[in-house]
């Protein structure tokens, strides 16, 4: 593509999220700013911006820009919360997620991706998110209870952890389904129980409990 990221980024916004029918005008505003360019591999550099999730190191991927935006637009923010997301990879959700609110914390298992994540996002200026590399399917209670619970990878089911450090009254939006297709769910949490809300189907890589080398059943340590 000849135009510069900017212009890119420009109708991104305009064609693949705004006329889509993301509406919450923070929420186009932050992924106007967020310069994907950073977050993809030099190889996906030209496909920086297509409507598409695309590959990332250790077999992952950055979600496709209209999945972020309506993930984060579910996640109804005010402004004021602290966000948990779990599966930081390449660390775009986070930075778009830093824009919006106070304080983010990031867990991802692949310790290499939340490395690359954490440069990328530091010679951006962030300063509000905390990468954490450890098993997201526990959530990261040191930091508990969170306003917001964003999951971006795939699970049967909403860890019992993340039900438990979530805020009553709190948000928390993820795939839910078996690993070749799930649904966006998203989950309003009252007392102890959640009540929940089917958004649309959607495709992410598993959600995988532990993290590398620990678990001698992990098929390929490499990845
Ligand atoms: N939000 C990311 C895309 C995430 S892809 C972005 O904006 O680029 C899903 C990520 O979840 C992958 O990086 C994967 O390694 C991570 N993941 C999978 N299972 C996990 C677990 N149990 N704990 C933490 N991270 C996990």
């Amino acid at each position: 593509m000849s135009q510069d990221f900017a212009t890119q980024r420009q109708l991104m916004v305009e064609y693949q999220l705004r006329r889509r029918g993301i509406h919450d005008p923070k929420v186009l505003a932050a992924m106007a700013q967020v310069p994907r360019e950073r977050f993809v591999l030099p190889e996906y550099l030209s496909e920086a911006y297509a409507d598409r999730a695309l590959p990332i190191t250790c077999g992952q991927t950055i979600s496709q820009p209209y999945i972020v935006a309506l993930m984060t637009q579910a996640l109804q923010l005010s402004g004021k919360e602290k966000v948990l997301e779990i599966g930081t990879g390449s660390g775009y959700q986070a930075a778009v997620l830093g824009l919006l609110v106070p304080q983010v914390v990031s867990v991802e298992r692949h310790e290499e991706l939340s490395r690359r994540a954490g440069e990328v996002l530091r010679e951006l200026g962030y300063q509000n998110i905390l990468l954490v590399v450890g098993d997201g399917t526990q959530g990261y209670p040191p930091e508990a209870p969170y306003d917001r619970i964003l999951v971006t990878a795939a699970g049967p089911e909403v860890p019992p952890a993340l039900v438990k450090q979530l805020q009553p009254g709190g948000v928390l939006v993820m795939p839910v389904g078996p690993s070749d297709q799930q649904v966006l769910q998203v989950f309003r949490k009252h007392q102890d129980r959640l009540v929940v809300e089917e958004l649309c189907p959607v495709r992410f890589v598993p959600l995988v409990p532990g993290v590398p080398n620990s678990d001698p059943r992990e098929e390929n340590p490499d990845d």
